[in-house]
């Protein structure tokens, strides 16, 4: 087949200020060597005059052209700044119309492939279609997945209710360092909208108060675990949306609180931790099962425990709380 360079570049690039160098066939790879036009190009920090230092190659992975899998050579431009008070000391044109910093696809293949995985398309096929690696398909699709949720608004204009919630996001170190990122859910659709990768106020209040007027506008409800740094995003950044605390995340604090009392209880009355065989150790689980409530009979085994291990009735009026917050979490709503 007779390819004719100018028409696969029109094809392949079709983007003003860019040249092809030559179109060459390696094996069952074609391979497409570009540069940039560059017309006077000046430095970024003073604007002064620049020289060309040299012109690296770098190799990107572009879309097949009729079945064949195109390597795109682009042949860079490195420039030094002439101003020598400038502290610019050489740096590299780049266009991220043809390849986004740290993408080994180019921009038009990288877009294919969020829109292929998009449709179940699996990573390593892709990979094969491309003729490039896993990781250089990875890479793209979570860069370029993550500039598109960024710029998909749509999802949120929708909603009345924001929820934020922590998630353990990595073990990192020699200590298993914790790292905590913020999952932001629409709770009327029950959709993920965003991560952010950390759980700290500056930047989940940014995100937030990023949102274009009329998505925060229309925000009804804020809903947030038990956390002071989320309640304090949406106090801040919403005011006007109600602040909602979900029933799981009650529930679970109500659970702790109790366990926290029983430890408590035990300590003071016999001056050391659970051990197996006592009463507030045998009653454990007993306060925590769902069964216990509807169950007569579990229902006075925790009785008598707690008549031996509780004599003030602390962990008994815990154990009350407890259930009073869970017979109002599974009334329907
Ligand atoms: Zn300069």
């Amino acid at each position: 087949m007779h390819v004719d360079p100018n028409e696969i570049v029109t094809h392949l690039v079709g983007l003003k200020d860019v040249r092809i160098l030559y179109y060459a066939r390696r094996g069952p790879v074609g391979e497409i060597a570009i540069e940039q036009v560059l017309t006077d190009p000046r430095c970024p920090r003073c604007d002064g005059p620049t020289r060309v230092k040299d012109r690296p190659v770098v190799a990107y992975c572009d879309l097949p052209f009729g079945g064949v899998p195109m390597t795109i050579l682009w042949k860079k431009h490195r420039l030094v700044c002439t101003n020598h008070e400038c502290p610019v000391k050489s740096f590299t044109r780049g266009d991220h119309r043809i390849a986004a910093v740290g993408c080994r696809l180019t921009t038009r293949a990288a877009k294919w492939v969020v829109r292929e995985i998009g449709s179940g398309q699996h990573i390593s096929h892709l990979a094969h279609t491309l003729n490039t690696s896993w990781d250089s398909v990875n890479t793209a699709m979570r860069r370029y997945g993550e500039a598109l949720m960024r710029a998909d608004t749509k999802r949120l204009k929708e909603t009345t209710a924001i929820g934020l919630d922590e998630t353990l996001f990595s073990r990192e170190g020699p200590f298993k360092h914790k790292h905590w990122s913020t999952t932001v859910c629409d709770v009327v659709n029950n959709q993920l909208i965003d991560a952010i990768p950390t759980r700290d106020f500056p930047e989940v209040a940014r995100w937030l108060h990023d949102q274009p007027e009329h998505v925060k506008g229309r925000l009804q409800y804020g809903c947030l675990d038990m956390s002071r740094t989320y309640n304090a995003v949406f106090r801040v950044v919403t005011p006007s949306a109600t602040r909602v605390i979900d029933r799981f995340h009650v529930m679970r604090h109500a659970l702790l609180a109790l366990d926290e009392c029983r430890r408590r209880v035990q300590q003071v009355q016999l001056g050391h931790r659970g051990r197996s065989g006592e009463p507030l150790y045998k009653a454990r689980k007993l306060l925590v099962i769902k069964a216990t409530a509807s169950d007569p009979q579990l229902q006075a085994r925790l009785e008598g425990l707690l008549a031996l291990g509780d004599p003030e009735g602390e962990v008994a009026l815990a154990y009350g709380v407890k259930e009073a917050i869970a017979l109002l979490r599974d009334r329907r709503r």
